[in-house]
């Protein structure tokens, strides 16, 4: 099909919606290190992990052999509702920068939770209810998470106990109140009401919180509640396998027109939009099919993949969780207090910490400000509010975008816009009133987070 016939935006019908989540672990030939208990080192099997997660979410979570697992009848309903989300060729940002570049993203902010994150929330409040369970606890940071998985909970009729990072409870008021709006309870971390956040607070008064810390406050209350179990938004090898939607999506879209990308980009926080994105193309390249550049896009500030350790870590601040193997900055660090841009995560995925250590995937830092500039460049010419997150992709595809207008390559870059910035109003703000900075660690900050990195035989790094 010629190339002007590409509509602004591809949809899919119903019937062309995947029927089937891609597992990439499939066609790696370097499978992602598995969990280790913290105690032992050994393994975690599926019965030390049914505590915590849901019995088939464990068994996602170890399978490294199953390609492709179906998506159960009533999440591709929930699916319907709100996808599939649009591809949207970017003429106007092409016409705007002048580029030879065609530019094409995959636009998830088109519900309520205003994220991807709804995918992987769905699916595991499904199986929660399915293994008959009372509720479900997690943490949440800016709030998406917290968000997609309140809905996904009312929409299941499950409890939802979400620790939310204090400093986001005080600063995204709003955000909080989607969440109760679907019955969701939310608790500023850490709290007085678990043994760990009580641990934290006694430690460090006056600590304003992070990821880290809430997670061993969710994990808590899930092991030590009946009926419940604990869920996690991105990172697991589960979530990104939900994710795989997106990039399903994308390639069956795609392919409909003829179109092959040259490079894939996405930002990465906890990896699991870029790993759902790049799924199914990462397949093609694992396989030996075709080959693609994929680019993970990070913050200068919490640079996991290109200044971290690629070691076993904790996963949490109280060292409850089990240990994966990952690119980190060390469980206690936490970006500096001016970073306003999300994807604050002290690691990363295994799956693409292993594709990105066998050299599979590019990574690249870009520090906020420049961020910002590329949001609103994209917001005025493309009509999204892009969230903070999203736009880490953003700048660097227009990067890409203008190498191309330099070299008069007419290369297919596509990107994941994961989400809208309505709540990220105060951070536009700030860098509106010229109060945004940019901070970049120094090697002797890093170094305090890789200090807490546990040293036992098989984890040199
Ligand atoms: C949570 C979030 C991210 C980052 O999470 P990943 O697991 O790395 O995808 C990116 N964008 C938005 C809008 C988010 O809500």
């Amino acid at each position: 099909m010629s190339e002007n016939k590409i509509p602004y935006k591809i949809y899919l019908s119903e019937e062309e919606m995947p029927k089937a989540w891609y597992n990439v672990r499939a066609d790696m030939a370097n499978k992602p290190a598995p969990l280790l208990n913290p105690g032992t080192h050994q393994p975690m099997t599926a019965e030390e992990l049914a505590p915590v997660f849901c019995e088939e979410l464990v068994k996602q979570e170890l399978d490294d052999t199953t390609a492709y697992i179906p998506i159960p009848q009533e999440i591709q309903d929930f699916y319907k509702m709100y996808r599939p989300s649009p591809l949207v060729r970017a003429y106007c940002l092409e016409e705007k920068l002048q580029t030879p570049a065609k530019i094409y993203y995959k636009f998830e902010g088109n519900n309520t939770s205003g994220s991807h994150k709804l995918n992987s929330a769905i699916a595991q409040a499904y199986y929660a209810k399915k293994q008959g369970l009372k509720g479900v606890t997690t943490e949440t940071g800016a709030g998406q998470w917290g968000t997609a998985l309140s809905m996904a909970c009312s929409y299941f009729g499950l409890d939802c106990k979400v620790y939310m990072v204090k400093c986001s409870y005080e600063q995204k008021p709003f955000r909080r109140e989607v969440m109760r709006v679907y019955g969701a309870s939310v608790t500023p971390s850490p709290s007085e009401t678990t043994a760990v956040g009580r641990k934290i607070l006694a430690e460090h008064p006056g600590t304003t919180g992070s990821l880290g810390c809430a997670i061993s406050e969710a994990v808590e209350v899930a092991t030590s509640t009946p009926g419940y179990r604990y869920v996690l938004g991105s990172v697991l090898n589960q979530v990104l396998l939900h994710q795989s939607v997106i990039g399903l999506e994308t390639k069956t879209a795609m392919d409909k027109y003829g179109i092959v990308p040259d490079i894939i980009i996405g930002c990465a926080g906890g990896g699991s939009n870029l790993g759902g994105l790049i799924s199914p193309f990462m397949g093609e390249k694992l396989r030996g099919e075709r080959d693609y550049r994929f680019i993970a896009v990070e913050p200068a500030s919490c640079p996991s993949f290109t200044r971290g350790k690629f070691a076993y870590d904790f996963c949490d601040t109280g060292m409850v969780c089990p240990l994966a193997k990952m690119y980190t900055l060390g469980s206690s660090f936490i970006p500096s207090a001016n970073h306003a841009g999300g994807l604050r995560y002290h690691g990363m995925s295994s799956t693409l910490s292993q594709l990105y250590h066998d050299g599979l995937m590019e990574a690249v830092s870009v520090e906020q400000t420049k961020v910002f500039e590329a949001a609103e460049q994209f917001a005025r010419v493309e009509g999204i509010l892009p969230a903070p997150e999203s736009s880490h992709a953003i700048k660097v595809a227009i990067d890409e975008a203008m190498k191309c207008k330099e070299t008069g390559e007419e290369k297919t870059i596509l990107f994941g816009l994961t989400g809208t910035g309505y709540f990220d109003m105060v951070a536009y703000e700030k860098f509106h009133d010229g109060k945004m900075t940019d901070y970049i660690p120094t090697d002797a900050d890093l170094q305090v987070g890789f200090d807490g990195i546990p040293k036992f035989p098989g984890n040199e790094f």
